[in-house]
Formats: structure tokens, sequence, C-alpha cells
């Protein structure tokens, strides 16, 4: 089993640069806020429970997301192979949580991908997305609690995962495709060791 964590804030590339991490090692893909926002459109329980954090911009609790994260690794059998976590973890207990379930499989977070843009760039990407997006949280007011929450709950992490040692920090800026020539210089040593 492969697995990446692909980290960084709201606006930093995870999703973009997540298709082409698909395209070259063909894991499979989880995007906590796309399984989210697939509750939501279907009016389920969890989604109108999801709607509220979302469009206030906060993180949904802990216990709740690492729950939900559980149920779609057990029920995808190609999550076997090894997996492209996307917008998780966002806070050390979901890292930690991260850790230990991969350990119940035999599997370690093997590389995480850390796209690193500083805020003003980051702000200035998601509003553009928000005229095409139609996101409920791509407007300036959320889009600012979004940034306050990463550096404050989320960007830890970045420590967390030195310590792991398997921090890979990538410059996020340029075109997607100088961008991914980073990421795949970082990851092809250890995918293919
Ligand atoms: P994203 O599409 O990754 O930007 O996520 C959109 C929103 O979904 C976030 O602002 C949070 O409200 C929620 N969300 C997604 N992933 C997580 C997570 N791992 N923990 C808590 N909330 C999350």
């Amino acid at each position: 089993m492969f697995n990446i964590v692909i980290f960084g804030a709201p606006g930093s590339g995870k999703g973009t640069q997540s298709e082409n991490l698909i395209a070259k090692y063909g894991l499979f893909h989880i995007s906590t806020g796309d399984v989210l926002r697939d509750h939501i459109k279907r009016g389920t329980e969890l989604g109108k429970i999801a709607d509220g954090y979302i469009k206030q911009g906060q993180l949904i609790p802990d216990e709740l997301m690492v729950s939900i994260l559980a149920q779609v690794l057990d029920s995808n059998a190609e999550a076997k192979k090894g997996v492209i976590f996307d917008g998780f973890p966002r806070t050390i207990p979901q890292a930690k949580a991260l850790k230990t379930m991969l350990a119940e499989r035999g599997a370690v977070v093997n590389a995480v991908v850390g796209l690193e843009v500083d805020d003003a760039e980051l702000i200035d990407r998601l509003i553009k997305r928000g005229k095409e997006s139609g996101r409920s949280d791509d407007n300036l007011e959320t889009i600012k609690k979004r940034l306050d929450v990463y550096h404050n709950q989320t960007s830890p992490l970045r420590d967390f995962y030195i310590g792991e040692g398997c921090y890979k920090a990538i410059e996020g800026v340029g075109s997607i495709d100088e961008i991914f020539g980073r990421i795949a210089a970082a990851l092809d040593p250890l995918y293919n060791a």
C-alpha cells in the first residue's frame, strides 16, 4: 500500500494535483470535502450536519470525520492498493487516528505532499474559483475564516509530519505542470523503492 496525504491550505491546489497523482500512480482518491458535499447534495442526515459547519468555514468534529473516513476506506476494495488522502487529516487528532487506522491495515503514510502557497495568492485563487464553483464556502468572508482555521488547527500538522519524517515541502506556485514536476520528483524515489 502506497499512501499519500496531499496537504495544504484551501486553494493550494490539492484537488488539481490529486488528479495528476491519480493519473500517474493509479491510487484511490479520497477527498473528504467531496464526500461531505455529496452527502449535502443527497440530503442525508450527515449532509445536514456537515452543511452547517461548511457554510461557516468550520471543521466537522474529529470523531465524526474519522468515522466517515473509516467507512469510506472499508467500503472501497480499491483503497487496498493505496490512497491519496485529500483534505484529511486536518487536525492532529485526525492525523493520529489515520496513523492508527493504517497501522491496523499494516500500512503507513508514505509521504505528505505539502503544497506551500502564501495567503494573498490563496485568497486570489479562491475568489476566482468561487465565481465558477458555486461552492457555499468560496466567498470572501468564509474564505478568511477557512484560512484562520487552517493556520490555527491544520498547519501544526506540518511539524507533526516533519517529525514523522515523511513531509515533502513543495512550492505550490507556478504552472500546474511545473508544480506536478516537483511533486513527482519528490515521490518517485519513494514509489520506486
Ligand atoms: P475541502 O473541499 O477540502 O476544502 O473541504 C471543504 C470543507 O469541508 C472544509 O472547510 C470543512 O468544513 C469540511 N471538511 C473537509 N475535510 C475535513 C476534515 N478532514 N475535517 C473536518 N472538516 C473537513
